[in-house]
Formats: C-alpha cells, sequence, structure tokens
C-alpha cells in the first residue's frame, strides 16, 4: 500500500480528485492512502502565520521554514518502521524542480510513502528545498499559483501504476512512455481509432479494417 501524505494550505483543493478514478478506486481497495496536513495547523502564532517577508526584499510573501518541518516531524513520528527512507521521499513541488516524468511515476509507484509539500504564496524557504526535500519536482516550464495541482498530476500518474487500479493492466504497459515503447526506442502511441469507419467524410484507415494483424503491427509501428 502506498501511503501519499499531503501537506498544504488548502486541503479543500482536493475534494474532486478523491472522487475521480484512478485514485477513487484505489483509495476504495486500500492500494493506496492520503492523508492532509494542513500547514496552518503549524503557525509560528496564534493568529495561524505561517509566512513572512523574504530576506533582501523582493515581492510577496515566502512560506517560512518551521510550519513545513514541524509538520513533517508529525508525520514522520506517525510513521510505521518498516517505512525506511529507502521506501520513502519526501518531494517539495517547485517550478524549479527536476521535470516530472513517467519514468519519475513508475519511480515514485515502487515507495511505500510519499510526503509532497505544497508551496503557495512566492514559494517557500529554501531550508526546506535544501536540508528538508529528498526531491524537488516541477510539473512543467510555466507558474500555478500552487503546489496543490501539480501533487495531483503525480498521484494520478502514479496511482495509475500500482497493480490493481486499473481494470484493464495491459492499458499501462502498452502507452505513450511505457517502459515497453522506451525499449523499442519509441515514446509515443500509435494513434488509434473506433466506430464509425467514416465521418464527416473522414476515413479509418484501411489497413485497421483489414483484420490483417501483421500489417496492422506494421501500420502501428510506422505511425507512432
Ligand atoms: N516564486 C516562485 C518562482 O518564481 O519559481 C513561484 C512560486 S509559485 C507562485 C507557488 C508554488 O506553486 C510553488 O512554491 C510550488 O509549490 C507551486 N508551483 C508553481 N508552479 C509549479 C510547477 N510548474 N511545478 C511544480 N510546482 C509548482
Amino acid at each position: 500500500m502506498l501511503k501519499f501524505d499531503i501537506l498544504t494550505l488548502f486541503p479543500e483543493a482536493f475534494n474532486e480528485c478523491l472522487n475521480l478514478l484512478p485514485i477513487k478506486r484505489a483509495l476504495e481497495k486500500g492500494l493506496i492512502e492520503i492523508n492532509f496536513t494542513n500547514i496552518r495547523d503549524f503557525a509560528i502564532d496564534k493568529r495561524g502565520t505561517v509566512d513572512d517577508k523574504t530576506y533582501g526584499g523582493g515581492v510577496g510573501m515566502l512560506i517560512r521554514p518551521e510550519p513545513i518541518f514541524e509538520a513533517v516531524d508529525s508525520i514522520l513520528k506517525t510513521t510505521p518502521s518498516n517505512i525506511t527512507t529507502k521506501n520513502k521521499k519526501i518531494v517539495l513541488l517547485s517550478p524549479r524542480g527536476e521535470k516530472f516524468t513517467q519514468k519519475k511515476a513508475r519511480e515514485y509507484e515502487k515507495l511505500d510513502h510519499i510526503i509532497f509539500i505544497c508551496g503557495r504564496y512566492e514559494g517557500i524557504d529554501a531550508r526546506v528545498e535544501k536540508h528538508l526535500a529528498d526531491d524537488v519536482i516541477s510539473i512543467g516550464d510555466f507558474v500555478l499559483s500552487g503546489g496543490e495541482l501539480p501533487t495531483m498530476v503525480i498521484m494520478e500518474a502514479v496511482t495509475r501504476l500500482i497493480p490493481g487500479v486499473l481494470e484493464k493492466e495491459d492499458a499501462v504497459i502498452f502507452e505513450s512512455f511505457s517502459k515497453d515503447l522506451e525499449e523499442k526506442g519509441k515514446s509515443i502511441e500509435y494513434p488509434q481509432y473506433t466506430r464509425p469507419e467514416e465521418y464527416r467524410g473522414l476515413k479509418v484507415p484501411e489497413t485497421l479494417l483489414s483484420g490483417n494483424h501483421k500489417e496492422i503491427e506494421k501500420w502501428r509501428a510506422n505511425n507512432i
């Protein structure tokens, strides 16, 4: 079972994602567990302060290190002893990070525990990246307002790889960026068609209707 812990200022942002496949099915089958920790619960004062101005000047506010370090400590205190540093990762979401890929998703699927740290505002004090995070991950070269959507993206990509989550498990073996395609030196799946054979004058390639499996394989290999 893969346990996800999510540190966020907005746990409610995840409501819809929990009701969508594959996350919903994985939760129902007990293949994953998702816990939320509100960073605000580790605020530095009774007013709920978690952020502050940046040293050296700059626009906007940064999340201070204390709420993040303390929230992670509190999660680790309750982590079962069989989860070691080897099968656990603390993942900080940041546009500065390593680009998330299907290869990374396969690596994460093998873990027992992933702690996601979602930034907000101008981001998080750099000590979190330097001294707490195992991985710093970006979902692309653009800037979002928080780490919640990137966490949902990663969680979904990882969860659908867990055996037993998808009804048709072969779906993850033969798809874009799969290991199978990678080994063939390819990365993108071939184009696929369904009924009707013709729509608005647009026809399904004849080879795919031929029933000739050899030719179909050849067509697919040529159209990746
Ligand atoms: N000041 C930061 C910069 O220029 O790199 C941007 C901070 S962004 C407004 C706030 C938070 O959103 C980040 O701390 C991070 O957690 C998340 N975030 C934004 N874009 C992201 C991306 N492409 N990948 C992963 N996380 C992202």
